[in-house]
């Protein structure tokens, strides 16, 4: 699937003094090559021409120019390895690579409720790095829902306006693999000097900080050093600060000294405004019935919608069909069930026991009091939803139960729901934790 999507419309073009040139369909297609396998051709082409192989590409239609012509693909195995920023003690100095996706931006960031906070502040930030109250600014919220594209365009639209700025972004995993193998290495303080003189600091996906004690600690103290300097902080999460279970209470606290913004899914025009626009981003041409049908149906994650117009693009593109409703149809009903890998049984009856403060063994036994009957018919009911276990194998896991005993469970939570408010926001509440963890 992947290679037929990605790989397939690429045409080779030329090969010339160890520059290979490919041809795409459109900027979009390079980019999300870039983005995605941006690794596995370096190694490839490096392998085969060693590290004076390059990449080159051009665009469908588009007449080549010296500027269109744009390489991208890292020109030498250093560049491979500046896709971290990383200390490198070559000569005293220590460079870096912002590591910015120039694709996130303001100018396509669409507005809506869901992020109106986080945007306004976003853009009060990039105005005045490090000298706003927003400090650090903690961006929360589910999966795909921009957070990553947020912060990445504070990062881009100040190395606009500050040249002189250094920003540096960079995933919590890069981090903390960046500290352990300083470790390893023995620069440590090399590592920590480095960060200290960073002016712009953003990390994504600070959750992942978790459990991670060491790594907690030297964060901490880089925290305090830039905050103390005035340096700018953003940090991303998928919850808010006092939810992160694991993190070091001083983090926590440091968390909430500037501004907690959250990102909520996107209500129904910002759907239709976000697929007109990335379809006119594609080059797409789609009608209004089918943005209307694919903005009803994915409801709660951009990325969805984005991914949806791609996946309809490259499907329609490849066989030379026009995109229909009835294409949006299956591709809206693959993304559904793509969607459902990701959760087992058990990690679903995890979050509703956590929420509903009841143990977890009792649900898989014969335990027939009120609030674990409840735990137990809610875990049924979103398990059936949200994975591709079958109802005999749902059964099985709550203590051997059979399949009617499940069908009788979401039959049950969905009439209930009807007259009973408190049950129907409490299913809405998990709905919204389950989705964070489907991606
Ligand atoms: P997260 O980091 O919250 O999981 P991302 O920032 O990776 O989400 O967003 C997922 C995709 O959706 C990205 O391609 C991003 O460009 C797009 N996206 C998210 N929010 C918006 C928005 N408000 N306007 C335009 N595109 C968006
Ligand atoms: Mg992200």
């Amino acid at each position: 699937m992947t290679f037929n999507t990605w790989f397939l419309p690429i045409r080779p073009v030329s090969f010339e003094e160890n520059v290979i040139k490919i041809q795409l369909p459109t900027q979009f297609f390079w980019e999300w090559i870039d983005e995605h396998y941006n690794h596995i051709l370096n190694k490839a082409i490096q392998s085969v021409l060693g590290p004076q192989g390059k990449l080159t590409y051009i665009i469908a239609d588009e007449k080549e120019t010296e500027s269109d012509l744009k390489i991208s693909v890292a020109k030498s195995n250093d560049d491979i390895k500046a896709q971290t920023p990383s200390v490198k003690p070559s000569n005293g100095n220590t460079t870096f690579n912002s590591n910015l996706n120039p694709r996130y931006r303001f100018d396509n960031f669409i507005k809506g409720e869901g992020n109106q906070l986080a945007r306004a502040t976003a853009g009060a930030i990039s105005d005045n790095p490090g000298e706003t109250s927003f400090n650090p600014f903690f961006v929360y919220g589910g999966v795909g829902l921009g957070k990553t594209h947020l912060i990445q365009a504070i990062g881009n639209r100040i190395i606009e306006k500050f040249p002189e700025k250094k920003v540096i972004y960079l995933s919590t995993d890069s981090f903390t693999v960046e500290f352990v193998e300083a470790i390893q290495s023995n620069r440590v303080n090399e590592f920590q000097n480095f960060y200290r003189n960073i002016d712009v600091l953003i990390i994504d996906d600070i959750q992942f900080l978790t459990g991670k004690e060491k790594t907690q600690d030297l964060f901490f103290h880089i925290f305090n050093t830039l905050h103390q300097a005035r340096k700018q902080i953003i940090l991303s999460s998928d919850r808010p600060p006092k939810e992160l279970k694991g993190m070091d209470e001083r983090l926590i606290s440091r968390f909430k000294w500037g501004l907690a913004a959250d990102i909520q899914p996107p209500e129904y025009e910002m759907r239709i405004a976000i697929l007109k626009n990335k379809a006119e981003e594609f080059g797409m041409t789609i009608s209004n019935d089918i943005v209307e049908y694919i903005a009803s149906n994915i409801t709660s994650n951009i990325r969805e919608l984005e991914g949806c117009l791609i996946k309809m693009l490259a499907t329609a593109s490849l066989n030379s069909k026009d995109i229909s409703l009835d294409l949006a149809r299956k591709i809206v009903r693959e993304i559904a069930s793509d969607r459902k890998v990701n959760l087992s049984i058990d990690d679903i009856t995890k979050i509703v026991c956590e929420y509903l403060n009841v143990p977890e063994n009792k649900v898989r036994d014969k335990t027939r009091k009120k609030e674990i009957v409840l735990a137990r018919q809610l875990s049924m009911y979103f398990a059936k939803e949200y994975t591709k276990s079958s109802l005999k194998t749902i059964g099985l896991h709550f203590g051997g139960r059979d399949h009617s005993t499940v069908i009788h469970a979401c039959n049950s939570i969905e009439v209930e729901m009807k007259d009973d408010l408190h049950l129907a926001e409490l299913v809405g509440k998990l709905r919204s934790k389950i989705e964070l963890h489907t991606s």
